[in-house]
């Protein structure tokens, strides 16, 4: 058996793709979700990043089931969008919780193992627009910018144990995030993208395999946006 690797939100969209380009890579995938129902092909735990309880859960059944957890993908997230004047509190909090706090404490509780194996992989899956900003996103631009900073300092503390931890900036890609923009805002988004097209699930998770294969790339964030956020 390969590695074990955990990506959240495995079960659909970018997460997917990610997971079955990691186990074709040898590696042994576990996918975490609310549902905790397993694509085809996948094993997978029931893991709410909210709640630091299933976390906690999801981890314990994992090292049980197939052994400590050497690469992480934290790339379960939300959105809530709406202008801040009318955001609701649970719109804020939520979006946090999840996409922020959910992936510092999955990176807390997956430094056991690394730690203890002096070898490790985290990467947090971002967004252009943590860089960019984005008007009817404060709430999901402030959580991805937070994993830059969350990452870049836990790069530095646990760098010499031979863990890096990086961070992958997607422009938009067709996923189910994405199908609920109407033809007027995709040919907004299109229209400042120099590749001019969206992204495939599989493209970003070519580049989350790069970054689990490179051993020394470290506080790193990697665009893959087909130009949009350029020079950000
Ligand atoms: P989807 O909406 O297609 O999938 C989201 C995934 O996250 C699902 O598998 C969902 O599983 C899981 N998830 C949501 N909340 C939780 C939770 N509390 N605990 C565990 N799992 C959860 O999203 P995408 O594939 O489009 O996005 C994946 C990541 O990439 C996200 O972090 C997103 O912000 C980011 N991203 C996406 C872009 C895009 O254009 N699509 C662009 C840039 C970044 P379930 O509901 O079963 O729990």
């Amino acid at each position: 058996m390969g590695q074990v690797a955990l990506v959240t939100g495995g079960n659909r969209g970018i997460g997917l793709a990610t997971a079955q380009r990691l186990r074709d890579g040898g590696y042994t995938v576990v996918v975490g979700s609310r549902s905790g129902e397993a694509p085809d092909g996948l094993d997978a735990v029931r893991l709410d990043v909210s709640d630091p309880a299933s976390i906690e859960a999801g981890f314990a059944e994992i090292e049980e089931r197939f052994g400590p957890v050497l690469v992480l993908v934290a790339n379960a997230g939300i959105t809530r969008d709406g202008l801040l004047m009318r955001m609701s509190d649970e719109d804020i909090d939520d979006v946090l919780a999840t996409n922020l706090a959910g992936s510092i404490r999955l990176a807390r509780r997956a430094l056991k193992g690394m730690i203890r194996a002096r070898s490790g992989r985290i990467v947090f899956v971002s967004s252009v627009v943590g860089m960019l900003g984005s008007g009817g996103q404060v709430n999901y631009a402030a959580s991805k910018a937070g994993l830059i900073g969350a990452a870049r300092s836990l790069a530095r503390e646990v760098g010499s144990r031979g863990i890096t931890v990086n961070v992958l900036a997607p422009g938009f890609v067709e996923t189910d995030m994405t199908a609920v923009l109407d033809d007027a805002q995709r040919s907004a988004i299109l229209g400042q993208i120099p590749l001019a097209r969206y992204a495939q699930s599989a493209e970003i998770a070519d580049s989350v395999a790069f970054l689990v294969g490179a051993g020394y790339v470290t506080g790193a964030v990697l665009p893959i946006d087909g130009g949009l956020g350029m020079g950000h």
